[in-house]
């Protein structure tokens, strides 16, 4: 019999689906929509104008002031990228202290900053509970994409994924995904400056009151985002979208949807929502085309099978030849790289007419990990049969090699780094005592 009181919502954990059974966390510290902090100010990070709006006047303001100052801090927030109150120069400064002492602009802590030779850049990033988690930035050419996460660890346990040997601890919280753009935006220095941002740099002082009409937001470094960091975005849905609402809205970060891609391993029901609520580009970790192959190493295959995925697919709202679904494989050798398994990939992108593109991956092996990378040859070879079959299989450049870029990799890399340090403290402590007994 289910005592009611004893639920696992009644004593404070969250089912979140797993590929075979729901895995309850505990839930995360959030009190309708807001991250509670240690020193009692909220953190507005990750909140739509119209709920700043409604924290203003809890805190005393009447609805013309909260409103008009929801609207300032808002802009300042996710479009100018300030985390002070008093960087907030069109607000009063009687105004600023008012707001610092109950509000917070949070950010993720940054544990480790890794910079490779090819430019890629890699952070390893702090919850304010102390969780760990990973964000990327790959420029290229033409583009600039930061790979972002959605949950710290994985319920889903791919078995070619580093991330997925890490047991799910939460899901990260609207502040904390949209949080991870802005601190790429810092660090890439690339906020819009005001006219009298410029003027700052040669005058000592500066009234209230800034006139805010004239900036520049061009050259930007950041120009795609693509949500295939650490998690199964869909499992953390709600989350994913609310931030994903603050990045493109043009009066927050204002990226276009066209340059936002959701990856997903498959969860099939969550799929028609991404596409009506959130409208961004679809990408598919497929990685293998029978069921015995797929059902090892991308486990929820065992609960949507290859079929029912690559129907929701066909079924994407959006997807069209302008906006084609992108289809993850990572190349294994003699696992899922054979001429005949390129040729079943043709097949069943063909037979779903699917607008498809193919990302050849190849695969960054981590310590411990059962597969190796397929030969050069033999992903070309791949590759060839796939653009024979009228479907374009870039390879992807492997990037960030040098700094452990593949997901999963810096955390590990970081908990190690921190278990050697325990170590040797303890011997440290042991060598102090040692002394301390000689005298
Ligand atoms: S590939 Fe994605 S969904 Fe699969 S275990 Fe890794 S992080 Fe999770």
């Amino acid at each position: 019999m289910t005592d009611a009181n004893l639920s696992p919502a009644a004593i404070g954990l969250m089912p979140i689906p797993g590929h075979i059974d729901p895995v309850p966390v505990p839930r995360t510290n959030l009190v309708d929509g807001v991250t509670p902090r240690a020193d009692g100010r909220i953190d507005v990070m990750g909140l739509p104008k119209k709920r700043i709006t409604e924290l203003f006047e809890i805190a005393g303001l009447d609805a013309k002031a909260a409103k008009l100052r929801a609207k300032q801090v808002y802009h300042w927030l996710y479009h100018r990228g300030v985390t002070e109150f008093e960087a907030m120069t069109d607000i009063a400064k009687t105004m600023r202290p008012w707001l610092s002492e109950r509000f917070v602009i949070g950010r993720p802590e940054i544990v480790e900053a890794q910079h490779s030779v090819d430019g890629t850049r890699k952070w390893l990033l702090r919850t304010a509970d102390g969780h760990d988690f990973e964000m990327v930035f790959i420029p290229d050419a033409d583009r600039g994409t930061l790979c972002v996460s959605s949950q710290v660890g994985c319920t889903l346990n791919c078995k070619f994924c580093h991330t997925g040997t890490m047991r799910l601890v939460r899901n990260l919280t609207v502040g904390e995904i949209v949080g991870q753009v802005m601190l790429a935006r810092d660090a890439l220095g690339e906020w819009p400056k005001s006219a009298t941002d410029t003027r700052l740099a040669t005058m000592a002082g500066l009234d209230e009151d800034e006139d805010e009409g004239n900036y520049s937001s061009d050259g930007r470094l950041l120009t795609n985002i693509v949500m295939m960091g650490m998690g199964e975005p869909l499992y953390n849905f709600d989350n994913v979208k609310d931030a994903l609402k603050l990045v493109m809205d043009g009066e927050g970060l204002a990226l276009s949807r066209r340059r936002i891609t959701l990856s997903t391993s498959g969860v099939v029901p969550q799929m028609a929502r991404c596409g009506e609520e959130i409208g961004v580009n679809l990408a598919v970790s497929l990685h293998a085309v029978t069921k015995d192959v797929r059902d090892e190493i991308v486990p929820i295959n065992r609960k949507y099978g290859i079929e029912e995925l690559l129907q929701a697919c066909a079924d994407y709202p959006g997807a069209s030849n302008a906006r084609r679904i992108t289809f993850e494989y990572v190349m294994l050798k003699d696992k899922n790289d054979s001429d005949a398994d390129a040729r079943e990939l043709v097949r069943l992108l063909q037979q779903y007419r699917l607008p498809a593109k193919v990302n050849l991956i190849p695969f960054n092996p981590w310590p411990g990990t059962p597969y190796e990378c397929s030969t050069p040859e033999r992903i070309r070879a791949f590759s060839n049969i796939v653009f024979e079959g009228g479907i374009s299989a870039p390879v992807r450049t492997p990037r960030g090699r040098d700094i452990d870029a593949a997901c999963g990799q810096l955390k590990t890399a970081a908990e190690k780094k921190s278990r050697a340090q325990i170590d040797r403290e303890a011997l440290e402590r042991i060598y102090a005592e040692k002394e301390a007994e000689l005298g």
